[in-house]
């Protein structure tokens, strides 16, 4: 489901610090992605069985600057893509002018706002907070982010405003997203899909926004295209502005089985697609690469050198699909479909018993079981599928640690001689005796 919370407020509110009360760690996903100077912009948080993304807007602009026209449109930016937003006053110094003028802004973005009061370290400061409501908005919540104090009433609120946590693997729909850069050709592919003939399109009603997915029809199954709103939006902002689109196409994702990652005929493999494909790998999504824009190139020699630089590029992606397309012409886009349908079967594909076993003797013929400097060697004494998506296998070893990367390749690689897990991410887990 995920869900996009931004903090915001002035400079030395403690946004940072309440950015990392909620994700929990002393430093963001450090990203650098042009333009973007900070590296404290968005993580994760997880909260009552529950996850979404933090943005923090002080980690744009940094926590001394005035809320000036070049901010207020990188906070509009975060804003506009979140789901709410925590405005954090700074409950020792007091409201003050530039709280009112951010709180007059707020009010024009239409989004729900908590207001959080921070420092108030010590319950008896609480009435202190009151004050906050002569910003104008209902929820005004006393917290201290240093010594966590309100910061679960502050996470029951946000929970309200996150959309409805709607991940179902098997309500008979094929959850599918499209993403990519800026201008690759999304929105573009999204009206291709749903007006191929067979399709039959309806939005469906979001609870916090609508439409926010689409739900069409191809080959008899049901395909659910996630967050149309958003791809729908024409793409106003530039540069590092762009970011906040990107925080929402993680949050997508997150909600989908299949990603459809466009990349650029042109320019395939850029770090911003390579970004997406390894959190689409960490979520455990199927993914397909579909170079579109290809009407714009010729030749099939071309399409070989593509795919060479693909498996160069993205070696952790050697069991995905890579498919040529043009949203504008229609090349491509049924079988990007049809691809879609069979890797959603594949990534819930579960091998029987007695395959596995067959895959524990090939294991045990492995002539170079890894071992350690103390001459002890691996040994595998059993192994079965765990339940759920992406195919999960967990293995019975004598001792974990002597299990290596090049080793798990070899028995991923095994376990796709098996079964046809094309698309799919497949895991392993090493255990070993208690
Ligand atoms: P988005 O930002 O990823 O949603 O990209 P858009 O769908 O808005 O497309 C960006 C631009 O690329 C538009 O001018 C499209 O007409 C163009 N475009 C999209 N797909 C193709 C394609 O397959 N071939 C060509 N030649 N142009 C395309």
């Amino acid at each position: 489901m995920a869900g996009i919370i931004a903090i915001t407020g002035r400079p030395n509110s403690g946004k940072s610090s309440l950015f990392n009360r909620l994700t929990g760690t002393k430093k963001a996903i450090v990203d650098d992605m042009p333009g973007v100077t900070r590296d404290r912009l968005y993580g994760e948080c997880e909260y009552d069985g529950r996850n979404f993304y933090v943005v923090d807007t002080g980690g744009i602009f940094g926590e001394d600057t005035d809320f000036s026209a070049g901010i207020r449109s990188h906070v509009e930016a975060a804003v506009k893509e979140s789901d709410a937003v925590i405005f954090l006053a700074d409950g020792k110094a007091g409201i003050t002018g530039s709280d009112e003028e951010i709180a007059e802004f707020l009010r024009k973005c239409n989004k729900p706002v908590i207001v959080a009061v921070n420092k108030l370290d010590d319950p008896k400061h609480d009435d202190l907070a009151n004050e906050a409501y002569a910003l104008g908005f209902e929820e005004v919540i006393a917290i201290s982010a240093l010594h966590k104090r309100g910061i679960y009433d502050l996470l029951d609120a946000v929970m309200r405003y996150l959309p409805e946590d709607d991940i179902s693997e098997d309500d008979g729909e094929i959850r599918i997203v499209i993403a990519g850069k800026p201008n690759v050709g999304k929105s573009s592919m999204l009206n291709r899909i749903t007006s191929t003939e067979r399709s039959l399109v309806s939005p469906i009603a979001g609870t916090t926004r609508d439409p926010v997915d689409t739900v069409t029809e191809y080959d008899g199954e049901k395909l659910r295209i996630i967050d149309t709103a958003g791809l729908r939006r024409r793409a106003k902002f530039d540069g590092d502005l762009e970011y906040y689109s990107f925080v929402r196409t993680l949050a997508a994702v997150d909600r989908a089985e299949v990603a459809l990652l466009l990349m650029d005929a042109e320019e395939p493999c850029t770090d911003q697609d390579k970004r997406i494909a390894s959190h689409v790998v960490r979520k455990g999504k199927g993914i397909i690469l579909v170079i579109n824009k290809w009407d714009l190139m010729s030749g099939e020699k071309k399409a070989d050198e593509i795919t060479r630089k693909i498996r160069e590029e993205m070696p952790f992606l050697s069991y995905a699909p890579v498919i040529f397309s043009s949203a504008l012409s229609g090349r491509g886009v049924g079988k990007i479909l049809a691809t879609a349908i069979t890797v959603s079967q594949n990534r819930k594909k579960h091998i029987a018993t007695n395959q596995l076993n067959k895959l524990m003797r090939d294991i045990l013929a492995f002539d170079r079981l890894p071992s350690d400097k103390k001459g002890r060697t691996l040994k595998v004494y059993y192994c079965s599928q765990a339940e759920g998506v992406p195919p999960t296998f967990i293995f019975f070893v004598n001792n974990p640690s002597l299990v290596n990367t090049g080793f798990e390749n070899h028995v991923k690689n095994k376990l796709r001689e098996l079964e046809d897990f094309t698309g799919s991410p497949v895991r392993t887990f090493w255990r070993g005796k208690e």
